[in-house]
């Protein structure tokens, strides 16, 4: 079965994540849908502050999919050399900008299907779009949205895709594309990986980690006042 925070709970802690977080979106830098579809192929296993180095003279340089669809892919591999994955990134933006001239007038669809069938674009990168050019409802779930909604108990599943449809259950349809983004920012700001740091969180009475082992963890060094912290003290857990 699996273990969520009970409503209320999970009420106070998506209000305390939206007094902290409210208002900030995404970390990238874009002007229009193409330009948030490209930053997000290349935003796999790279930073945003990186890609935002990247897309400015990319995209003052090479506005479209027109002009870059015209490139080769290792024309346009200049371009991204900063972003890891480079060649293939190259290959799937080429790829997708004469997708979209030849099936979309140019345009970056507002359509699930259709964006998940242009290369380099999986589930994540779509609902990435929809939620933040459309305004269409969406949680994608990237590294630190499962990190921290597993953590919390707002889910309870091992896989992505598991995570997103129990967090599109537990989550109030209205908060689904805000509070994606106040994960994102708890995540890169004190829910980090591998160490979270619980002691400058304020979530830390709802936590389901961190009621279950944060804080048993650093009492370890009191001697174990906890069944869990007494059976890590002996390495039987
Ligand atoms: S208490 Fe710790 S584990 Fe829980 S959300 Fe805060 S930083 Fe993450």
């Amino acid at each position: 079965m699996p273990s969520f925070l009970p409503p209320a709970a999970r009420k106070r802690v998506l209000a305390a994540l939206g007094e902290r977080y409210g208002g900030r979106g995404s970390g990238l830098d874009y002007r229009n849908p193409f330009e948030l579809l490209v930053a997000v192929i290349l935003s796999a296993q790279s930073t945003d502050k990186m890609v935002n180095v990247v897309t400015r003279p990319l995209f003052d340089a090479l506005p479209g999919p027109a002009e870059i669809g015209a490139l080769t892919p290792e024309a346009l591999v200049p371009w991204i050399a900063k972003i890891g994955l480079t060649n293939t990134k190259a290959k799937h933006i080429v790829a997708t900008c004469r997708l979209l001239l030849e099936h979309h007038g140019g345009e970056v669809p507002c359509d699930y299907e259709a964006l998940v069938a242009l290369p380099g674009v999986g589930r994540k990168t779509a609902n990435v779009v929809l939620s933040n050019a459309f305004a269409v409802p969406a949680i994608p779930v990237d590294t630190h949205v499962y990190r921290v909604s597993n953590r919390l108990g707002l889910a309870d599943h091992g896989t992505v895709d598991g995570t997103e449809q129990q967090l599109m259950k537990n989550l109030p349809r209205e908060l689904w594309s805000e509070a994606h983004h106040w994960l994102i920012w708890h995540g890169r700001e004190i829910c980090k990986a591998p160490s979270p740091k619980c002691d400058a969180c304020f979530l830390t009475e709802a936590c389901h980690y961190y009621n279950r082992r944060g804080k048993w963890a650093s009492a370890e060094a009191v001697a174990g006042e906890h069944p869990v912290g007494k059976a890590k003290a002996k390495g039987r857990a």
